[in-house]
């Protein structure tokens, strides 16, 4: 007897009429590990039987998919579902209202799930769905088995959504092709994660985003940083074979059209127009199809004009991303060799740099957290040399991550270690283009260090105000991009108060010109903004016109206990009564600060004779002929006989003013000699410091006992840095594993006060899930 594979092997890529004889067939071929092309509501899928490893297998090899990259397993009912993954409340709503339908739901697999483990590559969860085919349908109902059906074409092209489409590409490799007409919805399934806390959107699909948030409330979006956790999740994927251009508002006469909407562009030489009405959801049924029809080998191109983000848009513009990414990984490789040729024919030997030696430096985050991978470090020149850079690696699809001096302390400079992106770093463009005393401003490229900044203002007889301990090596294009704050933002604000304009390299490598020096500008929006603080993410910037300020003439220091926290705001809001502006710091210290840098720092001495729990740097600036320390030693007498400061003592000289500082600049130094330190940066309003203090350090008491709080910084402007020595003889990885428990306890007490979690250090890498929590919280909230 001939087993019945062996009789089909003889006849692949039959096409059959879905009928009773056709489904036994089917049903036969799926259990004896077969592949079958089958009809669903969204495209055709090559199915397996999902429990047979061999079958799941024989997928990979016929679509030449890459194993890591999940299937979705097709079953016949939410109770079938929920034999092979966790089915809790949420996937039981979920699926209720759009099952049978176009959404796969990405769950935990159940401890005995019998679904190989292929499907999952590698994952603890499956991706699961019931179809809304009636083809699909009777064929589950006869295979009596779950189905891993992914779109059958070969990976990475053009889905099918015909019958045809499954025998012209795959017809050789699938056993029998049950021909169902055409798709009705005609794009994939939306894949939506509900494994973790938070729902998160893998791939839009047939089901729109906001129909899911009607029923179930808040989504993420999933992050490149997630690329192969659901099907279609790769970058380069549905492509045709010639080049696809996006957002194509005109058209070559080599080119072939996929327009939308009532005005399709004219020229091209072939047009197909997947709704002229311009209803997303007919174009969604048709974008395959047409794909297909424009493929054709003597054009040269398909420009595709834009759609709409609404509705089935979202997924119809997913697809075609996906299908204009670069193609296969040795296309991949071949073209990275050429980018970093290219890169160098733009920067010459000087500003490329691939010696894995000399890469190092750019790719460690200051603190030792995050080691990043790329394959080069650029160094452009000039800003037109970053430019042709940026439009280089936009026409690669390789993303860029500038950098400036490596001190931001979140990896925001950091790439990832998938070493797809390359780092630009900006330290070659390190000229001062001007300085004009008269109008007050100074015109640096992104690359010059701060503390360069600084002295280029002070020889011209004026400040730059911006002033932090990173500053010998921080460049102003970090700083801008950071929003950088420090010591003196009670006076002057952070680093955006100081721009008057930008030049900046956009992401397809335009040149934003907005170098302008002038105070007042109301002509249309402020486009400046949005790149100050944006950590990178919108643009490079290249250059700046920064303001300065007449350089203070009169100077006056103290160094106060104070009874508690709020003696210190009370303090603060006396002397700003007194001299105004003129307090140009009001800076924080625990009395363990003091210690541990009195133990650890050399050349520190304690200002005070006796000890107190808390004190305060006060630091006075103005111009002259202005006496300052009269002021400040009234506001201090009144003070001390009000019982708000115990002691102080005001500097009589530069070097106890220099004292008063090095305890300050060395509160970090200083506690690194008591082993691990887990750190926040966070800011409330100066009014509720105390209150949040009090609130935090007894949460993390309770949390860890014997932890040691040692809260310092800012005052004058509510942003404290809320570092957590270990406790005492406490194992220092045990401690510093806990971080982002911590980390936790306090951010859900800095948002109890609408305050934030980065007040001066920006998201980068390392806040970027705490920032989607907390932001997340203002959206529902
Ligand atoms: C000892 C010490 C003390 C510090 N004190 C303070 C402080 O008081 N206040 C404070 O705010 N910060 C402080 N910092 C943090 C840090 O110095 C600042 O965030 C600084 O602004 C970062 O500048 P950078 O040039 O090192 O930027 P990087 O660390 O290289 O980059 C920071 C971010 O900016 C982006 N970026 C860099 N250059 C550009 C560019 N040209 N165009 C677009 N994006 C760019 C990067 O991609 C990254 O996301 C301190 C750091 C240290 C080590």
């Amino acid at each position: 007897m001939t087993d019945p594979a062996d009789q089909t092997l003889a006849v692949r890529g039959r096409v059959a009429r879905p009928n009773a004889v056709a489904y036994k067939e089917a049903g036969a071929l799926l259990r004896a590990g077969g592949l079958v092309a089958v009809p669903t509501e969204t495209v055709y899928g090559l199915g397996a039987d999902a429990t047979n490893d061999e079958a799941v297998a024989a997928i990979f090899e016929a679509k030449g998919r890459p194993r890591f990259n999940p299937l979705i397993v097709h079953v016949r009912d939410a109770e079938t579902a929920a034999r092979f993954v966790v089915f809790d409340d949420r996937a039981k709503t979920l699926a209720k209202r759009f099952w049978p339908g176009p959404l796969s739901l990405v769950l935990r697999r159940t401890a005995d799930c019998s679904i190989s483990l292929l499907c999952s590559a590698g994952l603890e969860t499956l991706a699961v769905r019931v179809p809304d085919h009636p083809v699909a349908q009777a064929l589950l109902r006869t295979a009596g088995c779950p189905i891993a059906a992914p779109s059958a074409n070969p990976a990475g092209a053009i889905s099918p959504t015909r019958a045809e489409h499954v025998a012209e590409s795959l017809g050789d490799k699938v056993d029998l092709i049950l021909d169902g007409g055409p798709c009705p919805v005609g794009i994939e399934s939306t894949v939506l994660d509900i494994s973790g806390e938070t729902p998160v959107l893998l791939r839009p699909g047939g089901v729109p985003i906001e129909a899911l948030i009607k029923v179930i409330g808040p989504i993420d979006v999933a992050s490149a940083e997630t690329p192969n956790a659901s099907p279609g999740m790769l970058a380069s994927h549905y492509a045709p074979r010639l080049p696809l251009r996006l957002d194509a508002h005109s058209v070559r006469a080599d080119e072939a059209l996929l327009a939308f909407g009532p005005a399709a562009l004219a020229g091209a030489a072939v047009t197909e127009n997947l709704s002229r009405r311009g209803d997303v959801k007919e174009a969604a049924a048709k974008l395959f199809a047409a794909l297909r029809r424009l493929d054709q080998p003597d054009l040269t191109g398909i420009a595709a004009m834009p759609i709409p983000e609404t509705g089935l848009g979202a997924a119809i513009n997913d697809r075609l991303r996906r299908a204009s990414a670069p193609r296969d990984p040795q296309e991949e490789t071949s073209s990275e060799g050429d980018l970093l040729s290219q890169i160098g024919a733009v920067v010459g030997d000087k500003g490329l740099i691939t010696d894995p030696d000399a890469m190092a430096p750019h790719l460690l985050e200051l603190r030792g957290r995050f080691q990043g991978q790329a394959p080069c470090v650029v160094r452009p020149a000039s800003t037109a040399e970053v430019a042709e850079v940026v439009r280089l690696c936009a026409e690669a699809g390789t993303p860029v991550v500038p950098q400036g001096g490596n001190t931001g302390l979140v990896a925001g400079g950091i790439p990832f270690e998938d070493g797809q992106a390359i780092v630009l770093n900006l330290g070659r463009m390190n000229k001062i283009r001007g300085i004009d005393p008269a109008n007050d401003t100074i015109t640096v490229e992104a690359g010059c260090i701060l503390h360069d900044v600084q002295q280029a203002a002070e020889a011209a007889d004026r400040l730059f105000p911006v002033s932090l301990g990173a500053e010998g090596s921080c460049q102003i294009g970090g700083n801008i991009s950071t929003n950088a704050g420090g010591i003196q933002v009670l006076r002057y604000g952070n680093m955006r108060e100081q721009i008057l304009g930008l030049e900046v390299v956009l992401p397809d490598g335009r040149v934003w010109e907005g170098l302008r020096a002038l105070r007042k500008d109301n002509t249309g929006y402020d486009l400046k903004q949005l790149f100050i603080g944006a950590e990178g993410t919108l643009g490079v910037i290249t250059a700046a016109v920064l303001k300065l300020y007449p350089r203070p003439r009169a100077r006056a220091s103290a160094f106060a206990a104070v009874r508690d926290l709020d003696a210190a705001v009370a303090l603060l809001g006396r002397i700003r009564a007194a001299v105004g502006d003129a307090v140009t710091s009001f800076e924080l210290f625990p009395r363990l600060g003091i210690d541990l840098a009195l133990a650890g720092v050399p050349d520190t001495q304690d200002p005070l004779a006796d000890r107190y729990d808390w004190y305060v740097l006060v630091e006075l600036t103005g111009g002259g002929g202005s006496d300052l320390g009269e002021p400040l030693e009234t506001a201090l007498m009144a003070a001390l006989e009000d019982g708000l400061v115990p002691d102080a003592t005001i500097a009589a000289n530069q070097a106890q003013t220099d004292a008063f500082w090095r305890l300050r600049e060395n509160m970090v130094e200083a506690q690194k000699n008591a082993g691990g330190s887990i750190k926040h940066d966070i800011a409330v309003p100066v009014s509720a410091v105390p209150a949040f203090i009090a609130r935090a350090s007894a949460a993390i008491a309770a949390l860890i006992p014997g932890i040691r709080p040692v809260p310092f910084g800012h005052l004058g402007d509510g942003n404290i840095h809320f570092n957590l020595t270990q406790p005492e003889g406490a194992d220092k990885a045990a401690y510093l594993a806990r971080w982002e428990e911590v980390n936790r306890v306090v951010h859900d007490i800095v948002a109890e006060f609408s305050g934030s979690i980065s007040a001066e250090h920006g998201i980068g890498r390392m806040k970027v899930d705490e920032n989607r929590h907390y932001s997340r919280r203002w959206r529902s909230s």
